[in-house]
Formats: C-alpha cells, structure tokens, sequence
C-alpha cells in the first residue's frame, strides 16, 4: 500500500465534507470536471478582495501586480510541463479552445485539399469536430485509429495511415471514456519519422499523469485547468516555438497587435499573438495555484496511490458478474466505464445518485467510440487521488441494489 494520506487530503476539499440525499457524497465524476481544494477557492476570494486589475495594459501599480501574477502563473505551467520556454505557453479558455484554437490556425497554413489529418476512435469530440470543420473548408480527409476490445490504440494500423500526406496526428493521452493510458511518447516518435507533428490532448491526463512536453517530444498539448483541481475558463495550448512562429493567430483582438491601422495589423510577439481580448487572469492564477498544490502532493505518490485504486476497482466491479466493463487497458487511469446487465445506463446513474454516488452516464463525448463498441452510452466512474477503495465499496453495494432493483 502506499503511503498517500487519502484522510487527511480530503480535508483540503470542502465539497466532500457534505452529504447528498442523506448519504455521504461519493463524488466519481471528475473526468468531468475536478472539485477544488481549498487553497485555490482562497486563492481566487484573495485575487478579488485584494489584487483584482486588469493585465498588461495599465501603468498603476494593482495592474502591474496582478501582470506579474498572471505571468508567474505562466511560468507554473511551463515547469508543470517542462517546455523549454514561457513563449510555448498560450492561456486559452480549455481544452475545446486550446484544439479550435490550433486546428484553425494550422489548417490555414498546413492543410490542402487532399491532405490526411490523423485522429482515433476514442476521441473526445473536441478532438473530432474542430478537425472535421479544416477537413471541409480545406478538402482534406480524416484517418482514424481503432482499438482493440480491451480499448487500446491498434499501433500497426496507426503506423499504416502515417504517409506523405500526413500533416498532423491529435489523439488523447488518456481516454475520458475508456481511462487507456495510450503510448503516446512511441506515437509521437512514429510521427516524426515521417516528419509530422502532433497534438496530445492532454485533459484527462493533466489530473493523474507525467505531462512532460520535452520528455514525451510532443509540438503540442492541450488542457483545461477545472480537470486538475484549477478553476473552470482557463486552460492551455502548449506549442513548440517553431510551430507557434509558423502559426497566424486565431482570434483578433486587443492585446494580441502590435500596431493597428485601418490597412494593415501587425501581430504582437509570442505567446501574446494567440491571447486576444481580456484573458480570464484570476483563472490562470487559480490553475497555478492548483498545479502547485499537486506538485506538493507529489505526482509520483498520486500516480502510485491511483494505481491502487485502479487495481482495487476493476477487480471489485469485475467480481459483479452482470456488470461489463468497457476499457481493459493495462495501462490505466482510475476511469472504470461500464454498463449493469441491460439495465439502460440513466436508471443506473439515477439509483446511483439516490445513493449519494455521482457517476456519469451516456456517451461521454465519445459517439464514435459508443459506435465502436456497438452501444449508446455506459456508466462513468471517473475517481481521483481525493476518493478511497471504501467509496468504491459503496458504489460495489450501490450496483447490487441496482441489479435486485431491476432483476
Ligand atoms: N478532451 C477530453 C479527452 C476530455 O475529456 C474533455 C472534457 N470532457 C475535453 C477534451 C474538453 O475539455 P473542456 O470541456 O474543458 O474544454
């Protein structure tokens, strides 16, 4: 067992401390969006009461230390990810705006008629849709990677699609549905040997893996910070430097010119060119805030601790025979998909609730993975460091209810 200090940890998070329908809260919905810890609820109380000025663009001195505030927050994320520079670091909206963001901008430039954009089939829609509006306007073509039934990416089919033609492969570091850990660092090598970038979409790992950019080789990366205990509106483009040069800016605004004339703009330096109107500042600061707290936890311990609680939960729910779990990937977050008998995945989630457990059901995002796996939706239990093997006990008790329920 290791030593991670679940009782004491989840004092740091208020919402826990409370019951719902009478029952303790289990809350197993943070693939969804992540609760936050009290540091950065106080972090954000303390911006407005004492620091709250806008960025950049005044000369008194609240503005200035809330610049530096801003900026500091920049360089959290960029030790977080270990990039070379703060340049690579764009502040975006999430995950959604950080790929909108790259795919608008790089299919400008990148994508012709004919070229081939490489995407897999667990993909998250923010990792579909946006790349389905370059392959229209630009005439290009989608090649998508399957999976195996145990829900891992087939690599020798991936390293089929990768051709001349390729001009850039986005796939998920961890599936929000399926929780597979995919091989992402053999991804990106594969990738630049035929001389193609990639983007990892990082949200679901940010919470419970490594995301080291120089290590993993990646050109970039995307994440929200409510997924990793920040708050919600903030979120990040990681972008090696020579890529971003390469890049024209996606949204015109303020901030991000450098000199506006009727005729013609000129386009402030990196990263400021891909940062227009007024950036949500206090939400960058609460994502800094919250990217320290889980370094002081250590991501070693949280990696070894959720190793655990994977361990622990497929082994209980695959002891519920009328229970089939979706995503059998060695490697793993704790991420347990899954559906009860023919039991529809809402009156699951319905009793669940009932129960004072907070899951997820439906497609989670990932229609054509539903389609894949031959169904419409399953149960999401998404934990963190924050949740316990006794919680997992009581979703165990809840799903037999549920099956005597409706046997
Ligand atoms: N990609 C993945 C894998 C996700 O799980 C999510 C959120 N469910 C997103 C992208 C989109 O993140 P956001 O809604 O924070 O932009």
């Amino acid at each position: 067992m290791s030593d991670f200090q679940v009782t004491q940890i989840r004092k740091d998070f208020p919402v826990l401390q409370q019951e719902v329908n009478g029952k303790p809260l289990v809350y197993f919905d943070n693939g969804a969006t992540a609760q936050k810890p009290e540091v950065v609820i106080r972090c954000m109380d303390e911006l407005y009461r004492t620091q709250y000025a806008p960025i950049h663009r005044s000369v008194n001195w609240l503005s200035d230390q809330m610049t530096t505030r801003y900026e500091n927050a920049r360089e959290t994320v960029r030790k977080h990810l270990d990039a070379y520079s703060t340049n690579e670091i764009i502040f975006t909206n999430g995950t959604t705006s950080s790929i909108n963001l790259l795919a608008a901008s790089f299919g400008r430039v990148f994508i012709r008629p004919g070229d081939e954009i490489i995407l897999s089939v667990m993909e998250h829609h923010s990792n579909i849709v946006p790349w389905q509006m370059v392959r229209d306007q630009y005439g290009a073509v989608l090649k998508i990677i399957p999976i195996s039934d145990e829900g891992e990416l087939d690599m020798e089919a991936y390293e089929g699609l990768l051709n001349e033609k390729t001009r850039i492969v986005a796939v998920s570091h961890v599936s929000n549905t399926l929780g597979t850990v995919n091989p992402v660092k053999e991804i990106v090598r594969l990738a630049h040997e035929a001389d193609v970038p990639v983007l990892l979409d990082g949200a679901q790992a940010i919470p419970h893996q490594r995301a080291d950019v120089t290590d993993l080789d990646c050109d970039f990366y995307a994440f929200s910070g409510h997924k990793v205990y920040g708050p919600t509106g903030i979120g990040v483009l990681y972008g090696k430097e020579k890529w971003l040069e390469k890049l024209p800016p996606w949204q015109g605004g303020g901030e991000m010119i450098n000199r506006v004339t009727f005729e013609k703009t000129t386009f402030n330096e990196l990263p400021f060119k891909f940062e227009a109107g007024t950036m949500p500042f206090t939400e960058a600061v609460g994502l800094a805030t919250a990217l320290d707290y889980v370094n002081g936890l250590g991501l070693n311990r949280i990696i070894a601790y959720e190793e655990e609680l994977v361990d622990y939960g497929m082994r209980a729910l695959s002891a519920l025979e009328q229970v089939k779990i979706f995503g059998r990937a060695t490697q793993k977050v704790p991420v347990f998909s899954f559906l009860v008998g023919d039991i529809h995945q809402y009156d699951t989630g319905m009793v669940l609730d009932k129960l004072g457990i907070a899951v997820r059901t439906g497609s989670h995002c990932t229609m054509p993975l539903m389609d894949r796996l031959g169904i419409t939706g399953t149960v999401r239990a998404s934990l963190s460091f924050y949740n316990t093997t006794d919680e997992i006990d009581v979703l165990v008790t809840g799903l037999k209810q549920v099956i005597q329920m409706f046997s």
